[in-house]
């Protein structure tokens, strides 16, 4: 199998979006065997092994109650044409909607790796793991958590691969630019506006529904964020309630008095608007937002 058949395989992952639905089980997966193909001699992985990964990823990563789902792709992926099983008959000959349940799985100790063709391709060409890796990240995960993604499997960032190019879809070069100037060229959150010379430092600009999840590169769907804001909100540490732009703090931000000033001190209280109100946040984007990415249970009202 050539690098170009290997790719296009796993480029498949286009498809695995489901409507406006994070779909990431399958992504975190994939990424769960390619950290393997280096470090285990055994092509395959038993169900036993994998769920405790795959349940913290998708804890860490998926939605809000993903990982009680966390079986499917493990199952679904046989229908991708990189991904096998093995196991009994009785098991692996069923219709391919009839999903084991998780006592099935670990009980007969199923086993699921990549076929045959694609792992000794893996094998062959190390480097061609971290480069099929960063395709799936950037599919699937906004700029500010791809190292994060990376680092809980344990592959490594490819850095000069940015994201890759897809015909139907290209970003607005000027969504950052739009954003920032909406917001004055400060955090929403904690008002950052370090600037040297005319330049903003560590000012970003968020997507609130993700690019990933067809966002759009609007200003209703952008609020301008510090990097270390941007980062928490990607990761669901905070949502913004609509109508009051309130900020809710979840349950699961901790930390020590670090985290409380520059965190907790804003738990309630309403993010910094927009110079206009046609650039305030659209509540459709907020709300996808506290649905696929904010982690429940938010912290008690102040
Ligand atoms: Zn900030």
């Amino acid at each position: 199998m050539t690098r170009d058949e290997v790719i296009s395989a796993f480029n498949a992952i286009r498809v695995w979006q489901n409507g406006d639905r994070r779909a990431v089980h399958k992504p975190l997966l994939v990424l769960l065997a390619l950290s393997r193909v280096n470090e285990v001699t055994a092509q395959t992985m038993d169900w036993n092994d994998a769920e405790p990964l795959l349940k913290v990823l998708l804890e860490e990563f998926g939605p809000d109650g993903s990982s009680n789902t966390r079986h499917y792709p493990f199952w679904h992926l046989q229908t991708d044409g990189f991904w096998k099983l093995d196991g009994p008959p009785e098991i692996l000959n069923r219709p391919a909607g009839a999903t084991p349940t998780l006592t099935e799985l670990r009980q007969n100790h199923v086993r699921g790796g990549f076929t045959m063709p694609i792992y000794n391709a893996l094998k062959a060409e190390p480097e061609l793991i971290n480069n099929v890796a960063q395709r799936i990240v950037n599919a699937h995960f906004p700029e500010s958590i791809r190292g994060d993604v990376l680092d809980a499997v344990g592959l490594a960032q490819v850095e000069s691969m940015g994201t890759p190019r897809d015909p139907q879809r290209r970003r607005d070069p000027a969504f950052r630019a739009m954003v920032l100037l909406a917001y004055q060229y400060r955090c929403a959150v904690c008002g950052h506006d370090l600037r040297m010379g005319q330049q903003s430092i560590g000012l970003e600009a968020a997507h609130i529904k993700w690019f990933q999840a067809n966002g759009p590169d609007e200003v209703p769907n952008g609020i301008a964020m510090c990097s270390l804001h941007h980062k928490v909100f990607d990761l669901g540490a905070f949502k913004i309630l609509p109508e009051t732009y309130q900020m809710v703090f979840s349950q699961h931000l901790n930390g020590g008095e670090a985290a409380s000033h520059r965190m907790l001190a804003y738990h309630g209280s309403g993010m910094i608007l927009p110079q206009a109100k046609e650039y305030l946040p659209h509540p459709v984007n907020l709300d996808w937002h506290a649905r696929q990415v904010f982690k429940s249970p938010e912290r008690s009202s102040v």
